[in-house]
């Protein structure tokens, strides 16, 4: 028996399936990770077997082990269809079809031994005198169970109050083989299906079961589509199939995934980046033993081994982080689909803003849309509110809060009502200007303005991580007046406990959410504790659902929309909507006020009226003429390299390749000229891109790859910047 093995590497020219030997004791299947003999190389290299057959053509080597089986055979297609729609080697698809991080494991992953500690049942605790003691019957009585290797830390105990405890009968401390779940040892109360709205129940009632087909389930914030997806599951579950959910990484909070787990309890598996690599990979056995029924997870979890896939759905569906920035470059709703053709299940995709590509193939017929008009709270949409800054500015109001929206924090505090405050930027300041003759400090290696940091009083490359003190005199004109720029969430934050000094703000941006948990303790403490202001970037427009936000105020809704992409309206209206959508989810009536310097601008205009039929129907028009998506694709070349002439030299040598069946623009210097001294061109393709004209691609870019220029090339289909 000979394998055909694909080596874990991705240099292109060992993009090659290599044949290898099976000894007759090894029981070796595709899918399997395996260590094979190559070239002169001293060590092993790990490879993953793609093909089994009689004979090889070749003398060949045999494998030497099995590490372990990681993917099966419906996932090998999928990942040779990934590999041909996205240029790229399969082995850096399988990458994604093995346990996060481990495939370059020479071992499988050790299952952990680990020793718990639990109550024993009918244990009479009221004998329990010693402080200590009792600190540790508590902590079992709200947890259940914990490790042994927390509990002490959690109770500020020792290891002898513990024995003591074991000693007495109270407790057992056993060896078992855990699943290092982090969500086992909360507890969550059951929940049961909400009887449907009339419009959710028609919603349910036209999901079709075992066949491929697509869903857009589009439905104003609030307006019950989370419950839909779980009647669906339910039913998914009842038919003996498992479901996938995926939601963007941001939103992965233990709000949403609680409405899961009490829903649907043990068998959810959850797979997000902030677990370590050990809770990821039971989180996967847990799932390919069929344990875990439903997996929710970010972009990466459709990927998950599940078997007998009922329904993938993708909430959020418009959200930027379904497309991947790094190779393999996918958009995961392709994949998605692909695996619904595959394994004849249907797709549904939910948004209350869907991509403009998803709702045009939706009125197109190619998609069947369902929708929800109606908020489930009486209360309904928030009113929104536009405030023209440079009004403010013009009356002498030169604060970033305008009258209006100071005064409604003011009252919200007075009435016991929180706010959430949105600021599209991060840190500080973003940039530092010279404001006599313009100069900005650049990153010298990758041509981008450089970050500043007040905490630390530098500045920061966040391409390279090159760190600059800032200068105090102009570089280029000696000039005194370098001033910081932009305006951040900590000098918000100054500005507002200045103004309001008996307010309480907690901020949530990149910085305060580096540790692991932060974005769940800050939600928690949030909420919990009543706190009068939440205020943050990007992470607090989303998913969340607060009770008692009354009002939402969107800083500057400027810096969203004046940026040079073509994708700039959908964003911001996108995200005004999500932001504005936060408030008013109780009982009580929501306020958004969305301060700008444009309010004329259509995407804010559509935003104030959350309406976004009114933003489609502009967009969509504006698209067409300028032959933008959905009716075209964007695909981005870039070659880099260390050497200008060279790379601009490979650029042509591309250009001229593309050009024969391509609509092609001229070769340019790509937006950021230079990452980490090597120089990047860039060409743009305008075309749609069909199986053919992938396919036409997929061999022009071959052709530029034979041609031996030493640079790299990175191709990219629908970026999510173009900048
Ligand atoms: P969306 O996912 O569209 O934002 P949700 O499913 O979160 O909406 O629903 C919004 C709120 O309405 C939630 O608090 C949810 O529990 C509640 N809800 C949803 N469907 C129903 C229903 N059929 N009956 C009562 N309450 C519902
Ligand atoms: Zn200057
Ligand atoms: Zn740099």
């Amino acid at each position: 028996m000979i394998a055909e093995v694909v080596l874990n590497v991705s240099a292109n020219d060992l993009n090659r399936v290599f044949d290898y030997g099976v000894p007759s004791n090894l029981d070796v299947v595709v899918g399997m990770r395996v260590l094979v003999p190559f070239g002169r190389r001293k060590q092993y290299e790990i490879g993953y077997v793609i093909g089994l057959k009689e004979k090889s053509e070749y003398a060949c080597k045999d494998i030497v082990r099995i590490v372990e089986h990681v993917f099966d055979e419906e996932k090998l297609e999928l990942a040779k269809w990934m590999s041909k729609k996205y240029f790229c080697n399969l082995s850096e698809i399988i990458k994604l079809l093995v346990p996060p991080g481990t495939s370059s494991n020479v071992d499988a992953v050790k299952e952990k031994k680990e020793k718990w500690v639990s109550l024993v049942e009918e244990a009479n605790i009221t004998l329990v005198k010693n402080d200590k003691q009792k600190r540790i019957i508590q902590f079992l009585l709200d947890n259940v169970e914990a490790p042994l290797s927390e509990i002490c830390d959690f109770t500020d105990t020792t290891l002898s109050s513990l024995k003591t405890l074991e000693k007495n009968g109270l407790i057992a401390i056993k060896e078992t083989k855990i699943y290092r779940n982090p969500f086992r040892s909360k507890q969550i109360e059951s929940s049961f299906a909400l009887p449907l709205t009339k419009e959710q129940q028609d919603v349910f009632d036209q999901i079709q079961y075992h066949q491929s087909k697509e869903y857009l389930l589009y439905g104003v914030t609030g307006s019950g589509k989370t419950e839909v997806y779980l009647q669906v599951i339910q039913k998914v579950l009842d038919e003996g199939k498992n479901a996938i959910v995926l939601v963007p990484e941001i939103s992965l909070t233990p709000q949403i995934t609680n409405r899961f787990l009490s829903r649907f309890g043990d068998v959810v598996a959850i797979l997000h980046s902030r677990l370590s690599k050990g809770e990821r990979y039971d989180e996967w056995q847990k799932i390919k033993n069929g344990q875990a029924r439903i997996v929710i997870g970010a972009r990466s979890a459709i990927f998950a081994p599940l078997q007998k896939i009922g329904i993938v759905i993708i909430d959020e569906e418009h959200d930027a982080s379904y497309k991947s920035e790094t190779t393999p470059k996918y958009d995961v709703r392709d994949v998605a689909r692909k695996m619904s053709e595959l394994g004849n299940f249907p797709l549904l995709l939910g948004s209350a803003t869907p991509d403009m590509k998803t709702y045009y193939q939706a009125l197109q017929g190619k998609i069947q849309l369902l929708k929800l008009t109606k908020r489930i709270s009486t209360q309904g949409l928030p009113t929104v509110t536009l405030v023209d800054m440079r009004e403010e500015l013009k009356t002498g109001n030169k604060t970033p809060f305008s009258r209006l929206l100071y005064q409604k924090i003011v009252e919200n505090m007075k009435n016991h009502e929180q706010t959430i405050l949105f600021l599209n930027r991060r840190g500080y300041s973003t940039f530092i200007m010279c404001r006599d003759c313009g100069y900005t400090v650049k990153c010298d290696h990758c041509d981008v303005s450089m970050t500043y940091h007040l905490a630390e009083n530098h500045l920061i490359c966040h391409y390279c991580g090159k760190v600059l003190n800032p200068p105090t005199i102009c570089p280029s004109c000696h000039s005194s007046k370098i001033r910081y720029f932009g305006t951040g969430t900590q000098r918000i934050e100054q500005e507002l406990k200045k103004y309001i000094p008996n307010i309480s703000i907690l901020r949530m941006d990149v910085d305060t959410t580096r540790a692991k948990n932060a974005h769940e303790l800050i939600l928690k403490k949030f909420q919990e504790e009543k706190i009068d202001v939440l205020l943050g970037t990007q992470m607090i427009a989303k998913g969340h659902d607060f009770e008692n936000v009354t009002l939402v105020g969107v800083l500057a809704a400027d810096g969203l929309i004046h940026i040079g992409d073509y994708k700039a309206n959908e964003r911001a209206f996108d995200l005004l909507t999500q932001v504005c959508g936060r408030a008013g989810r109780g009982s009580k009536k929501g306020n958004a006020i969305i301060q700008t310097y444009s309010p004329e601008e259509f995407s804010i205009q559509a935003a104030k009226k959350q309406n976004y039929e009114e933003f489609y129907g502009k967009e969509i028009i504006m698209r067409e003429k300028l032959n933008y998506p959905p009716f075209c694709d964007i695909i981005s070349c870039i070659v880099s390299g260390v050497d200008e002439p060279v790379v601009t030299k490979a650029i042509k040598g591309l250009y001229d390749i593309l050009s024969n069946s391509f609509t092609v623009y001229q070769p340019a210097p790509a937006p950021i000229t230079k990452i980490n001294n090597e120089y990047r061109w860039r060409v743009l393709i305008k075309e749609h891109l069909d199986d053919f004209k992938n396919e036409q691609l997929g061999n022009c870019l071959e052709t530029f790859q034979a041609s031996g220029y030493p640079v790299r090339l990175s191709v990219d289909i629908n970026p999510n910047n173009m900048l």
